[in-house]
């Protein structure tokens, strides 16, 4: 043994015999995955310096035990490092790249076999290394720029290098996963082979190295010296790319471009130079907002994760679903069950429905199809996991019902209790009900311990977010089930107690609230729109609307005015009712805060409209002139407060929850984090005081928490 350390060890000999091999091996203890914590990356620098004071060696494989190969830096020690600064990055990077350039420089042919997931610092762990072989099944990829980060440890440098400027653009800006058989035609790796064969892959390579037949020491000229690219050439890629990646990420998310900065200043440097731009590159990054705000979005992400794992597993299998009700959320619920696997009864009790359903969900598949993610074989498989029917017939074999039928408490009534007669005693009920609370719809069940709020987001098919609703009388088993079944759908599900509106309705309601005074206090709608998209909402307040449904938004407003007269009920009438008063429902019927006309996709694209200005001047009563920040605060303000009242009252357990659900079920600006991180980002104490400001001319709706209040004065925050 040359090295034996917690997550790494190094021996002499292969299982195939001979001792000239160095076999560097990556297995942390008792963890499932292999991450490069500061710890791995410490012992990393040991087994490489143990490695060289060997003789006699004439290669090195570097591979995992485990079912990944490695899957990144440790993310949850990132909040820690960066606060420590830039300079301390800059060193932190540095010394990193010292270890890794030790591997590169070793006296004798080197190669990683990739067995499984290898991503960022994993990804660049597999650069250092002369050649690459990969398994058939694996992965790898630099997702760095989805962090906020660009690759720190020598993947804006080496990969370019190796597969051209351009592909390296496209995986480091990009930050997907590749999979194998991509990975071999850019050049990314030298083999792919099943994953039994990869060790014998990897000796033979350094067999060849070995023989003069794989010129190894050309490999390394080609990594560590400048890229080939003559100076037209580099603008040329370069400055194309960055426009073109600007324009996708958005001005909210400047690591894309700034990983091509860093490959495109790099490019005419030797190693040394070209990852000192790196390092640098790379602490300015880490310390921005953003970069904070998306690693606590992949820490939140965890949290919900795990929650549901151990949900999951005392879960009993949902294998054959039924869902009531074939409408707009029927059918996309019908379509993502059948697509991920679940097979699912649709019934409705209109014929016509249930062929809108089924057509809707054809052409899901088709686009599927289209984009060459399904063959036609797989979509056909995939449609007879939809079985339509007009009657209850096969109910009596179904572990999880969906009632998707109208919004109406005495429909959902009677369609429940009937349709709990029909099935067998342990099948779970749930309903997708917006506005319906689970405990009353549980009055009139036998067994309402096995009757919980399964609420989807529209549309079903795109939006990540199912909402577990906990009734006052539903049972652990209900609640496990449909956390199961959602994560089958590919969803991720969040439980939260009953309330009106559960948790997403509860919040965004009072930033329509704030929506609302906005345009009576003489904003114009369409500029709150661009503020508020401009802060980063995928649309604005006034558009959402449209998207909603007046008729849909009114009538929760009542709901949540009922339930929260003291913020929520208002005097007077408010837009959103002047609109729907005179039947502009929004996107539904073409014409609400905007009118809509088809696009050449048939898509329906919004145009401004004078009606509904003409319209809006019922309501407003003063002229007053607002800037950018006051619009945010007004808007802001309102939707933050609530999610504070929300986990205060234990409708929502963690923040974590709570910002992952409005981020997955609104769309709130991921790169801010959710709700409670805003406040704390903010602090609280500073976010008291605004709201406080607004609460004395708005009421109610503006008023902190005294919970809130003391956290400001003890200086608490949300988040560690
Ligand atoms: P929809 O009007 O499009 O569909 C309702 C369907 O239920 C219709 O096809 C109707 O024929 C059918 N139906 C009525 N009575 C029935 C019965 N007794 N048995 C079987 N089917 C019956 O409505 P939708 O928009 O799909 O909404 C359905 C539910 O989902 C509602 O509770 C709604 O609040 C909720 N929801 C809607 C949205 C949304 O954006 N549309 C989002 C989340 C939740």
């Amino acid at each position: 043994m040359i090295y034996q350390g917690n997550a790494i060890t190094v021996a002499r000999g292969t299982s195939s015999g001979g001792d000239d091999i160095a076999m560097l091996t990556f297995d942390l203890k008792d963890e499932s995955i292999n991450k490069l914590s500061s710890a791995v990356v410490a012992e990393l620098d040991e087994a490489v310096h143990a490695i060289r004071a060997q003789s006699g060696l004439k290669g090195l494989v570097i591979g995992s035990a485990k079912e990944v190969f490695i899957v990144g830096a440790d993310i949850t020690e990132f909040h820690g490092i960066f606060e420590k600064g830039e300079e301390y990055l800059v060193e932190m990077n540095l010394k990193v790249h010292e270890i890794f350039n030790a591997i590169e420089d070793l006296p004798f042919p080197t190669v990683t076999a990739i067995n499984g997931l290898a991503l960022g610092g994993g990804c660049e762990v597999t650069l250092t290394t002369d050649f690459r072989v990969m398994s058939e099944k694996a992965k790898i990829g630099l997702p760095e720029t989805k962090l906020g980060i660009l690759p720190g440890w020598g993947g804006c440098v080496r990969l370019p290098r190796l597969i051209g400027s351009d592909n390296a653009v496209e995986w480091i800006a990009g930050g997907g996963e590749n999979r194998a058989d991509a990975a071999l035609k850019v050049g990314a790796v030298d083999a792919v082979v099943p994953n039994e064969q990869l060790e014998a892959a990897a000796l033979d390579i350094l067999a060849r190295a070995n023989a003069g037949e794989l010129d190894y020491q050309a490999r390394r000229a080609e990594k560590t010296g400048p890229l080939k690219l003559n100076a037209i050439e580099q603008m040329m890629a370069f400055e194309t790319a960055k426009g073109y990646v600007a324009g996708k990420a958005g001005p909210h998310y400047p690591a894309p471009v700034e990983a091509i900065k860093v490959i495109q200043k790099g490019a005419g440097e030797e190693r040394a130079r070209a990852q000192a731009i790196e390092a640098k590159a790379f602490a300015k990054l880490a310390l921005t907002d953003v970069c904070y705000n998306l690693v606590g979005l992949f820490l939140n992400d965890q949290v919900v994760k795990k929650k549901a794992g151990k949900y999951e597993k005392q879960a009993k299998a949902v294998k054959q679903a039924a869902v009531l009700g074939a409408g707009i959320m029927g059918g996309g619920i019908a379509y993502q069950s059948a697509s991920k696997g679940t097979p699912i009864l649709m019934k409705d009790i209109k014929e016509d429905a249930i062929e809108l359903g089924l057509k809707e969900s054809r052409k899901l598949f088709a686009k599927q199809v289209e984009r060459g993610k399904l063959s036609t074989e797989q979509m056909a498989e995939k449609l007879t996991h939809i079985r339509p029917t007009l009657s209850y017939g096969d109910f009596g074999h179904v572990d999880l019902v969906v009632e998707a039928v109208v919004e109406n408490p005495k429909v959902k009534d009677a369609v429940l209790t009937e349709v709990e007669g029909l099935v067998s005693e342990d099948t779970i009920l749930t309903s997708n009900t917006s506005t319906i609370s689970i405990t009353r719809l549980a009055q009139n069940l036998k067994r309402p311990e096995n009757f919980c709020g399964m609420h989807f987001f529209n549309p079903v098919h795109r939006m990540p977010l199912v909402e577990v609703i906990r009734g006052e009388k539903t049972g652990d088993a209900a609640v496990a089930a449909t956390v199961a079944y959602a994560r089958a759908m590919g969803k991720t599900p969040i439980v939260v107690n009953d309330c009106p509106g559960f948790l997403v309705n509860r919040v965004l309601f009072p930033y329509f609230g704030g929506f609302s005074l906005l345009v009576e206090q003489g904003a114009d709608f369409q500029r709150v729109d661009k503020v508020m998209e401009k802060f980063g909402w995928p649309m604005g307040p006034a558009y959402l609307l449209d998207v909603v449904g007046m008729d849909t938004a009114v009538h929760a407003n009542e709901v949540m005015a009922e339930g929260f007269p003291e913020r929520m009920a208002r005097d007077g009438k408010t837009a959103i009712q002047v609109m729907f008063e005179n039947e502009r429902l929004g996107q539904k019927n073409a014409k609400g805060f905007y009118a809509y006309e088809e696009d050449k996709k048939g898509k329906p694209k919004k145009v401004s409209d004078e009606k509904a200005y003409e319209l809006v001047k019922q309501v407003v009563q003063q002229e007053k002139a607002f800037s950018d920040e006051d619009i945010i605060a007004r808007m802001m303000v309102p939707l933050c407060l609530e999610t504070v009242r929300c986990l205060e009252d234990g409708i929502v357990e963690t923040p974590a929850e709570a910002d992952m659900a409005l981020i997955y079920g609104i769309g709130f600006p991921p790169f801010r984090g959710g709700a409670l991180r805003y406040i704390d980002a903010m602090g609280v104490a500073e976010f008291v005081k605004l709201a406080d400001g607004l609460a004395e001319e708005l009421g109610a709706l503006y008023a902190p928490t005294d919970k809130l209040r003391q956290m400001a004065e003890a200086g608490e925050r949300f988040y560690p």
